[in-house]
């Protein structure tokens, strides 16, 4: 058993200098440019625990960044999850009462459920609905894990997460289940809109990479808006650039029928299992083999924690 704060590399920033952020909602930064153009919206701590979007969207405020057209949005989301945040047990701040990425479709946010979560997202839903490009920032379970962006169920936001041009690896998915997030909410899944969004898993939960990769990939996408000044952006990159990033098309998801769920050999995100057929799971007498060659796991859990959990994405490089 790992001793969880062994593994935390990252402090988490202190919010309260950035509680009044000019909106009416607390931890919502807008800037206004009083010049035409898009809006551009930035979101860090859709899960509570992940600190690396936090330390990004802190660093932008301390350099003060300003929009040069249209209008910018950064926004903090589940604060009070973040404020739970205990370097001993890292993964109880996730979220309060449920996980604020499966909460956007507009039946559960205008519905009759209650959680702090869905309070909190409503107090949010007008800001995302009034942004043409987004950016997600999260970060991942698995130790050492290499970033990827989630470009979201469609194609269409492809071209922003190639123009952005890190990290290396880019997936376009089927969503999850349980609920619709973020980067697929409303007009970002629809291919006749375009608005676009993308979701930047930075790397592992609490590793100082992350932190790096989060700030160099929100200068990268405010550079790609023409928000900020792109030679003060470039200057201020902090990972290498890719050679070239490849896309992952994912397919089915493995869900967790009981908390038995097991994998049947050692998983890492990425992994490529050559062979289709091979035995990769089994759960209360269901076993799950690679539907296909050049199979890429996407984000395997070390473990069950309910049934209907998604327990690892399966996918393939399309280039
Ligand atoms: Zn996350």
């Amino acid at each position: 058993m790992l001793d969880p704060s062994d593994d935390i590399e990252l402090l988490p920033p202190d919010l309260r200098p950035w509680r009044d952020g000019g909106s009416d909602v607390d931890h919502v930064h807008v800037r206004e440019s009083g010049r035409p153009g898009p809006t551009a919206m930035l979101v860090a701590l859709t899960h509570g625990n992940e600190l690396c979007g936090a330390i990004a969207l802190d660093w932008l405020l301390r350099q003060d960044v300003r929009p040069l057209h249209g209008r910018l949005v950064l926004a903090f989301a589940n604060v009070a999850a973040f404020g739970r945040f205990d370097p001993d047990d890292p993964f109880s701040s996730r979220y309060l009462d449920e996980d604020m990425n499966r909460v956007w479709d507009e039946s559960v946010l205008r519905g009759p459920r209650e959680s702090r979560e869905l309070r909190r997202a409503r107090e949010l839903a007008p800001f995302i609905d009034s942004a043409d490009a987004l950016l997600d920032l999260h970060s991942m379970q698995e130790p050492g894990a290499p970033a990827l962006t989630i470009c979201g169920m469609t194609d269409k936001s492809v071209p922003l997460a190639r123009a952005i041009g890190q990290p290396a690896t880019l997936l376009v998915d089927t969503g999850h289940a349980a609920g619709l997030r973020l980067i697929d909410r409303g007009g970002f899944s629809d291919p006749t809109s375009p608005r676009r969004a993308v979701l930047v898993e930075c790397g592992a939960h609490w590793e100082a990479p992350s932190a790096d990769m989060a700030i160099d990939v929100s200068l990268r996408f405010l550079r790609e808006l023409g928000m900020v000044d792109a030679d003060w952006a470039t200057s201020r990159l902090r990972v290498r650039t890719p050679s070239r990033q490849r896309l992952v098309r994912v397919g089915e998801g493995v869900t967790a029928l009981t908390t038995g769920f097991r994998f049947l050999m050692p998983t890492h995100h990425l992994m490529v299992i050559p062979q289709a057929g091979t035995p990769l799971a089994e759960d209360a007498g269901r076993q799950w083999v690679t539907p296909h060659d050049g199979c890429v796991l996407i984000m395997p859990s070390r473990r069950a924690g309910q049934a209907g959990q998604t327990m690892v994405r399966l996918g393939r490089y399309e280039d």
